[in-house]
């Protein structure tokens, strides 16, 4: 199977038929590579803005495009967006990060009232891959132009920040990091309902006791000694978690537990934190 990786450009404005705020798409840019890697095919666009009657100073700075030449230049988005389905239909498509998927699918829902992208089978955010091929750790998302940086690429001669240039930065981030087997874990299904929800599920904090949340299995070891300490009364919801005190039944030390959930699509996260040590004595430290 071949890969389509695209960008895209887009303007964020606020549109009064839907009465809220959305990205606009104003370039659609894509690289075809075959399985062995070989560049095998280009495809760029430019989207004819109908939401916004003006580009962002950002967005002019980043692009250098300016309004003027997306409006007359421009196609209708569905016309770009039927030339992109074409040349990307049957591949395993993959983008830096799952934004662009979103605005993709924002506009689409905007102008074809989809809330898929139908042609789309196959998914792979390179972002991710790379940065776990990279070996980084921590959540921070890392930068496109970072990682082609790290990975020694001449990204000189290439537009940044145009739909065609970034995707090829991305497709050459993806060759020098490829490994067949490990980019086939982060390839998934994306033709299922599940993709969807994941993709607009966004992360909350627990702030009341549910059923994702155990208040009565959280413990807290003593600071001073490392024992098991058991709260004083109750946890209650406090500074967006739980709070409760607890006392060491083998020192004496007494501290105050809080304990804060986040919860995501499939799983929650639990992090502890002692916030404040009162000493048996009553003194503060
Ligand atoms: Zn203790």
């Amino acid at each position: 199977m071949d890969y389509v990786i695209f960008d895209l450009e887009w303007n964020g404005c606020f549109s009064k038929k839907i009465n809220a705020y959305i990205n606009e798409i104003i370039e659609i840019g894509a690289v075809k590579l075959n399985e062995d890697l070989e560049f095998i095919g280009k495809f760029s666009c430019l989207v004819r803005p109908v939401i916004c009657r003006n580009l962002s100073s950002s967005v002019r700075e980043l692009t250098m495009l300016t309004y003027d030449e997306v409006s007359k230049r421009g196609v209708p988005f569905d016309y770009g967006y039927s030339k992109f389905r074409k040349f990307a239909d049957g591949c395993i498509i993959m983008s830096w990060s799952m934004s662009d998927i979103e605005t993709l699918v924002a506009n689409l829902r905007f102008h074809k009232k989809l809330e898929t992208i139908p042609f789309m089978k196959n998914y792979a955010d390179l972002q991710q891959y790379c940065h776990d091929m990279l070996g980084l750790s921590g959540t921070n998302a890392l930068g496109l132009q970072a990682a082609a940086d790290l990975l020694a690429i001449d990204t000189e001669d290439i537009p940044h920040h145009r739909a065609l240039g970034d995707s090829m930065i991305t497709a050459l981030c993806m060759k020098k990091l490829y490994h067949r087997a490990a980019l086939e874990t982060y390839v998934q299904k994306s033709s299922e309902r599940e993709f969807y929800d994941r993709l607009f599920f966004h992360t909350y904090s627990i702030e009341e006791d549910s059923e994702f949340i155990d208040l009565e299995a959280v413990f807290f070891n003593c600071p001073e000694c490392g024992a098991r300490c058991n709260a004083r009364g109750e946890l209650k919801a406090k500074l967006k978690g739980f709070a409760a005190e607890y006392e060491c039944p083998r020192c004496g030390n007494s501290f105050i537990g809080r304990v804060s959930y986040k919860r995501k699509y499939d799983s929650t996260v639990m992090t502890k934190k002692v916030i404040k040590q009162v000493h048996a004595s009553g003194e503060t430290e």
